[in-house]
């Protein structure tokens, strides 16, 4: 089964619970009450962070060397060290050095590289790991929760929470997501289609789990289909009334789980289209 045909591929939560403690001990411990920095973590533990040019191959790996570990972060992809792409990046491979058995698996020789991609769009348990320890370390939930309960609901919140925490609106959704900010479905659409979408735990309860998957499904003129078609360009967050059924196709008409729904929708350029959906107030 393919990421982009499933809903979220989820870890245990015993397995999540673990790896979400040791990254939120690292980020309470090391930059309480202050944006972390994953840049400085690396550096306090001696790994070398190497900057370069390496196409599309990887946005970061971790190495281990003559008995020392290398994050080599590709600007191809990052653009800079200081960009939310390049923080979680960062974040993601001390997750590889971090979580035991990622770090014993590097150093024992038998995986000597590990070259990851930041798309959120593994489905490798290891790179899911790695992701959600980076979730983890640079979004920990008690601050998370807190500033977003002073923010405003919807992709307008996710964008402020994403600039305070310094990670990409991308993963601040995802984060608000799984953290059930509010209920809400996350869909991500590639340029060429269909990415990966995440439910929040009441979304998924709600029995909100199939989406369209179909970029021609999309209503004419809502928020996606703006974004998508390329009607509306720009980084504006475009809303649009919507429902249940639009969305659901195993929600029918005129049911009792046939809500209002808000649809937003904004452009990611290069990595495509985020969807929330969200209950309409
Ligand atoms: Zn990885």
């Amino acid at each position: 089964m393919t990421k982009s045909k499933s809903a979220n591929p989820h870890l245990t939560a015993e397995r999540e619970a673990e790896i979400g403690e040791l990254a939120e001990f690292i980020a309470e411990d090391r930059f309480p009450q202050k944006r972390v920095e994953p840049a400085a973590i690396a550096k306090s533990v001696g790994i070398g962070v190497i900057p370069g040019y390496y196409d599309d191959q990887f946005d970061g790996m971790l190495e281990h060397d003559s008995d020392r570990f290398f994050i080599y972060c590709n600007l191809d992809r990052v653009e800079s060290l200081t960009t939310p792409r390049a923080r979680f990046t960062l974040a993601h491979e001390l997750g590889h050095y971090y979580i035991p058995e990622h770090h014993n698996a590097l150093k024992s020789g038998n995986v000597p590289k590990h070259p990851s991609h930041c798309d959120h769009e593994s489905t490798n348990p290891i790179e899911l790991e790695a992701d959600h320890f980076a979730s983890c370390l640079l979004m920990p939930s008690d601050r998370f929760r807190k500033r977003a309960k002073r923010v405003a609901d919807g992709l307008e919140g996710i964008r402020q929470l994403a600039g305070e925490f310094g990670a990409s609106l991308t993963s601040a959704a995802i984060r608000y997501a799984k953290l059930d900010v509010q209920k809400c479905v996350i869909i991500k659409w590639n340029t060429d289609g269909y990415g990966w979408k995440w439910l929040s735990p009441t979304a998924y309860a709600e029995g909100w789990r199939k989406t369209i998957e179909e970029p021609a499904k999309l209503v004419p003129d809502s928020a996606t289909e703006k974004i998508v078609s390329g009607s509306s360009s720009g980084g504006d967050i475009v809303s649009t009334g919507t429902t249940a059924a639009h969305w659901f196709p195993f929600v029918s008409v005129g049911s009792y789980g046939d809500c209002l729904l808000k649809e937003e929708a904004v452009s990611l350029g290069r990595y495509g289209t985020l969807t929330l959906l969200s209950l309409a107030e």
